[in-house]
């Protein structure tokens, strides 16, 4: 079967060296999914989830017990206030969308302090032209980059000083740069640096692919506002689809506004029989984090030991699911994506090559061989075809089936 599959005893015999290496790593990652998965389970206990939550709605969905409690047992576990969780987000992009749209009005500042978002916001944002963006609006957008993979604390406290901003944007995870990912600790640091000068900022952070990585989340430490999506972390890669909004009540319910109509808000909105896989995927969602670690350091150990530069290092503080492989090379980015996808449960027998993506810019290659189309919970790995041909790979449903995708991923680069 292995031979089936393209793998060689002698690369397994490899993995298995690489993993006496990382088993006190493991010990950590498996520490935080204990108190992770308490955390669920007592918000499933306060909130009293019964079959009833299984039931669906139609039509407008008014009335539906299971959407409202989903929500605050989201709310409880992120530790917000309230949150806002439904399938009508197509996607990560669109909740962020939703969120910006619903907290910025004409002249109004946004700020980013973590340098560029990621790529499928320039649109939203303006930063590329689109008639729709909030730049169509006249909203205006400023960027303070990080330095040293840090914040530039003296820059965002000046700019703080001399201009009035509505709304200050934190993308935790890296998106397609090479800098490394924000950890809780910084963002706490960075936020109680902004309250010195501004109580009324909206601080909203971008928390995709950092939900249960760590034990504390960004509402604990400060943040009004976090948006993620459920076809990452916190779907456990059972949830269908959707994402979720969380935070203070006043800005949630805002955002209820803007995605459905003003006037109508969080009342509306059919559940059309997902809420069952929300609950279960948020039920999952600690372990499936842990096995997604457990993948990325595999990952990490064995490709640097190959003589490739990785981000993060086996050993380093994690703060999101994303293993960067700097390949240097086109032809070794794309043969490892190709092998990730040879390992695969879903299309397995096809082959990825680097195409046009709406909202991205560069041609970019990508292997997802998953149940959900597009989920990057589950196995996947992508990069833009620009130097220096970084692959990002996440996700991992077990930690059995990620060792067999990188196993293979490493016999294509070998070839
Ligand atoms: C994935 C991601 C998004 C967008 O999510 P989609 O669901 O793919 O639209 C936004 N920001 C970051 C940091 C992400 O990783």
């Amino acid at each position: 079967m292995l031979e089936e599959l393209g793998i060689k005893k002698e690369t397994l015999d490899f993995i298995e060296k690489e993993e006496e290496k990382i088993s006190d790593i493991f010990k950590i990652i498996d520490a935080n999914c204990r108190l992770n998965s308490l955390k669920v389970l007592s918000a499933f206990h306060k909130h009293n989830v019964s079959e009833g939550f299984f039931n669906s709605t139609t039509g407008y969905g008014y009335n539906d017990l299971g959407r409202d409690n989903i929500e605050k047992i989201f709310a409880e576990v992120l530790e917000g206030e309230d949150a806002l969780v439904r399938s009508q987000f197509i996607s990560g992009t669109h909740a962020l969308t939703v969120a910006l749209f619903s907290y910025l009005r004409p002249n109004d500042i946004l700020l980013s302090i973590a340098g560029l978002p990621y790529d499928t916001l320039h649109e939203v944002i303006g930063i590329v032209p689109n008639q729709s963006s909030l730049a169509s609006f006249g909203v205006k957008y400023e960027q303070i980059d990080l330095v040293e993979d840090d914040f530039d604390y003296e820059s965002i406290q000046n700019y703080l000083k001399n201009n009035k901003v509505k709304l200050i944007e934190i993308q935790r995870s890296k998106g397609y740069s090479t800098r490394k990912s924000i950890t809780i600790d910084k963002v706490e640091k960075v936020i109680k640096m902004i309250r010195e000068v501004d109580k009324n900022v909206i601080i909203m952070v971008d928390n995709c692919y950092c939900e249960f990585v760590e034990t504390k989340t960004p509402l604990s430490v400060g943040a009004d506002i976090i948006v993620g999506s459920l076809i990452k972390n916190l779907g456990g890669g059972i949830a269908p689809n959707g994402a979720y909004i969380a935070g203070k009540k006043e800005l949630v319910d805002l955002a209820g506004e803007r995605l459905t109509c003003p006037g109508e808000g969080r009342e509306v909105g059919p559940t059309l029989g997902i809420n069952k896989s929300i609950l279960e995927g948020l039920f999952f969602a600690p372990g499936v984090v842990a096995s997604s670690l457990k993948t990325a350091v595999l990952t990490s150990v064995c490709l640097e030991d190959l003589g490739y530069k990785v981000e993060p290092r086996y050993n380093d503080n994690r703060a999101d699911i994303v293993q960067n492989i700097i390949f240097g090379k086109e032809a070794d980015l794309v043969s490892y994506v190709q092998g990730i996808q040879a390992a695969s449960p879903i299309d397995s027998n096809s082959v990825p090559l680097p195409w046009n993506m709406p909202g991205y810019e560069d041609k970019v290659i990508m292997a997802s061989g998953s149940f959900t189309q597009g989920s990057s919970i589950e196995l996947s790995a992508d990069g833009p075809i620009r130097a220096p041909f970084i692959a990002y790979q996440q996700g991992g449903l077990t930690y059995e089936y990620g060792r067999l995708g990188v196993a293979r991923a490493i016999e294509n680069i070998k070839k």
